[in-house]
């Protein structure tokens, strides 16, 4: 709409509602939760504890009596959902995995709750095997507005903020406006070195304040932007979520544009929420959405600080499918107890490691994490984007979409770095490809591949389950 008016109106019209109370145009759910968070992010760490405490018993109770795949869960590990006294109880509860709800979705929605207001959500795919379950409609993606609001206003983000939106891989032609004009969505297609001069100069006129994408799309854009500079683009913060952020992206980003990356975290099951803060990039996890745990190998609690663990969530909020002691498949390393910082008595999580599936299998069975495939040199200067590809134990195929600057020789050098970190029980073969296919919901994967983690019966999705919800927001948006 913005596009069709005269332009001497645009200035004073961008003046006006830039000055409009932040939270102005939001729904009576969003209000009400933003207001909530805002309340109770001073909290004492008991009253947070009691807090969840409250929450925890009625969604437990909640399950018990309307959730058939809970009760008989309940049953079967001879839980009482009355007996639930304080948080230690909750590692008494059993596990909802993704398998669980793949194998009978239905089982896993409440029967009390009107079958109009449940809105089917499936996330993962590149399986084969996507997750579904239900949210509240015009309830749940309300309440996570609130959330991710709460956590980008950490540097500053309002719902009056221009932001460039990095996350619409569906989006048919390359740039789109909002229908408030605060966001341009910019689909992940065009951002391409053939594309992006023609839509550079709309960017440049947007003057985008925020940045908003995956790791990988971010990091294209500031890859474009050191080849076509877009003059006079001073973006106040980048925000990202979906991807683990690799460390050679975290410094394109941060040389591309010269200010704050806020990470967060997010499930599109919206079973929880975490950021980092004002002055900490360590994931603030939010108490008021639910409960954190970090399980080790053994599903024991990981309790000391720098360990890693699955991230086990439950959640307050959905009431359509319960998510009690929720198996991500996403791997985090435990922070020190709380943000000195900030001063907020969240629980902390220093980074998120990865998901579960993020590593290679070397001939010998040895697992290679992802994390120690990780280059901190400008080995891959030359190359727009790569992802290493696994079907075989033992076998790896780095595909790479080269730069026009790409020198044959680097070939060598690439080979002689990556067979060095995944080993010698590793053949390691490189292809030279125009693209890199993207999940369906537009993911860039480092790694792809398809073998059964060895040592766990369980099989996390490849797909990335983060909620990429301004991508959703702006696929509800289309016409
Ligand atoms: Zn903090």
């Amino acid at each position: 709409m913005r596009r069709l008016l005269p332009r001497p109106l645009k200035a004073p019209l961008r003046w006006l509602s830039g000055r409009l109370p932040p939270l102005w145009r939001q729904s009576a759910t969003v209000r009400r939760t933003a207001r909530f968070i805002r309340q109770s992010e001073g909290w004492s760490e008991a009253r947070l504890r009691a807090h969840q405490l409250a929450r925890l018993q009625e969604i437990v109770r909640h399950a018990s009596a309307h959730v058939p795949g809970y009760r008989q869960k309940f049953l079967a590990h001879g839980v009482d959902p009355a007996a639930i006294r304080s948080l230690a109880d909750l590692p008494g509860l059993p596990c909802l995995t993704k398998d669980d709800l793949r194998a009978a979705p239905e089982r896993y929605v409440a029967d009390n709750i009107p079958r109009e207001r449940l809105q089917l959500v499936v996330s993962g795919g590149t399986t084969g095997t996507p997750t579904g379950f239900y949210h509240i409609a015009g309830y749940n993606d309300d309440v996570a507005r609130a959330f991710r609001l709460a956590m980008w206003s950490r540097i500053g983000y309002t719902p009056a903020s221009r932001a460039l939106d990095l996350t619409a891989s569906f989006a048919p032609d390359r740039l789109r406006f909002a229908a408030d004009a605060r966001t341009l969505w910019v689909s992940i297609g065009a951002l391409d070195p053939g594309q992006f001069p023609s839509i550079a100069d709309t960017i440049r006129r947007f003057d985008p304040e925020f940045v908003i994408g995956f790791p990988s799309t971010a990091t294209l854009l500031a890859q474009l932007l050191r080849e076509t500079p877009v003059p006079a683009l001073r973006v106040r913060g980048v925000i990202t979520a979906s991807e683990v952020m690799h460390e050679a992206q975290r410094r394109y980003i941060a040389e591309g544009f010269r200010c704050r990356i806020l990470e967060w975290y997010g499930l599109a099951e919206y079973a929880g929420f975490a950021a980092g803060c004002e002055s900490s990039d360590a994931y603030h996890f939010f108490p008021q959405a639910g409960t954190l745990e970090l399980l080790d190998e053994a599903d024991r609690p990981v309790t000391r600080e720098g360990d890693e663990g699955e991230i086990v969530l439950t959640g307050f909020y959905n009431w359509a499918t319960p998510f009690i002691r929720y198996r991500t498949g996403d791997r985090a390393v435990l922070g020190r107890g709380h943000c000195e910082a900030c001063g907020r008595h969240y629980p902390l999580v220093e980074r998120i490691a990865g998901r579960t599936q993020e590593f290679l299998v070397a001939r010998t069975g040895r697992l290679v994490p992802g994390s120690a495939l990780n280059v901190h040199s400008d080995l891959f200067h030359h190359v727009w984007t790569y992802q290493m590809r696994q079907d075989t134990p033992g076998e790896v195929d780095l595909c790479m979409v080269r730069k026009p600057s790409y020198a044959p020789a680097q070939t060598e050098v690439i080979r002689r770095e990556m067979q060095a970190k995944l080993g010698p029980d590793m053949v390691l073969r490189i292809h030279f490809v125009e693209a890199i296919p993207r999940t369906p919901r537009g993911k860039h994967q480092f790694i792809a591949q398809t073998l059964p983690r060895p040592e766990s019966g369980r099989h996390p999705s490849v797909e990335g389950d983060h909620a990429s919800s301004s991508a959703r927001e702006a696929k509800g948006a289309r016409p």
